[in-house]
């Protein structure tokens, strides 16, 4: 059912090259709006002590030919996991009211990005103290080039990851505003995650060479732990209102789609 999805996507070709990858924060002044305390339908977040110490799981490239077997998350190979926490000034708090005080009852949506530069380079940035609102940046989780998951932002939390920002679904246009500073966004209904970009990609050029199947894997792994629909899986891209965002560039929905199938659990998200 590859066709079949509701993938939100567009073309890379004849858009603008423009700025990519670390979406300006809608940063959040702390305030009388109702913060979300705990959250269900995000992937949970690992302990450094237990898991970074697993060996790497290099998958080499599956067969073309024929369908992968299912797998269940039990039975899959965790990717190597490492918390790598945001500094507390890159984040801040999903609120359960927007700032006329009206209920936001927003289901998640996952958003991918790319880091554009190296993921160390963005782990370093997110790690810097960014005490003025317009510098405060993050995603919740990070994926690198051998599929190592990096876990930034509490799932509770709402990283800083899209600026203007409209999510366009079978619900309508879905976007929340909790901070009269800045536009409306998808920050705070958002699980956003970030690919690291090949080396032939740390420029503004349109295309690079693409994600390894680590990355694919290991973002399906992740995604696989969620309740977020397939059709509420987008992209920066899709949700920027800036028009200055075309990431990530160059990702293979189909080969991330086909490795997201492998979990039957999915299935049943399938709007
Ligand atoms: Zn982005």
């Amino acid at each position: 059912m590859v066709g079949a999805r509701r993938w939100i996507w567009m073309g890379l070709g004849g858009l603008l090259v423009v700025l990519l990858g670390l979406g300006l924060g809608s940063a959040e002044a702390s305030g009388p709006l109702q913060p979300m305390v705990t959250v269900t339908g995000l992937p949970p977040m690992h302990d450094t002590a237990t898991t970074a110490l697993q060996p790497l799981k290099a998958m080499p490239p599956g067969p073309t030919d024929f369908a992968a077997p299912a797998l269940t998350l039990a039975q899959a190979a965790p990717p190597r996991q490492v918390t790598a926490l945001a500094d507390p000034s890159n984040y801040g708090d999903r609120y359960l009211t927007d700032i006329n005080g009206r209920p936001l009852q927003n289901d998640f949506i996952a958003v991918l990005h790319e880091t554009v530069g190296s993921a160390q380079s963005a782990l370093n940035l997110f790690r810097t103290h960014h005490p003025r609102d317009q510098d405060q940046v993050s995603y919740h989780s990070l994926i690198g080039r051998d599929g190592t998951i990096y876990y930034i932002v509490p799932p509770e939390k709402r990283a800083f990851g899209a600026g203007n920002s409209v999510f366009n679904g079978t619900n309508g246009l879905e976007t929340a505003r909790t901070n009269p500073a800045f536009p409306p966004s998808v920050n705070n209904f958002a699980y956003h995650v970030s690919l690291e970009t090949p080396g032939d990609g740390f420029n503004n050029r349109r295309s690079h060479s693409g994600y390894t199947q680590a990355q694919y894997n290991s973002l399906a792994w992740l995604l696989a732990q969620t309740t977020i629909p397939d059709n509420r899986i987008t992209t920066h891209q899709s949700v920027d209102r800036s028009g200055s965002r075309m990431d990530p560039r160059s990702f293979n929905s189909q080969t991330f789609f086909t490795q997201l199938r492998r979990y039957p659990t999915r299935s049943g998200l399938s709007g």
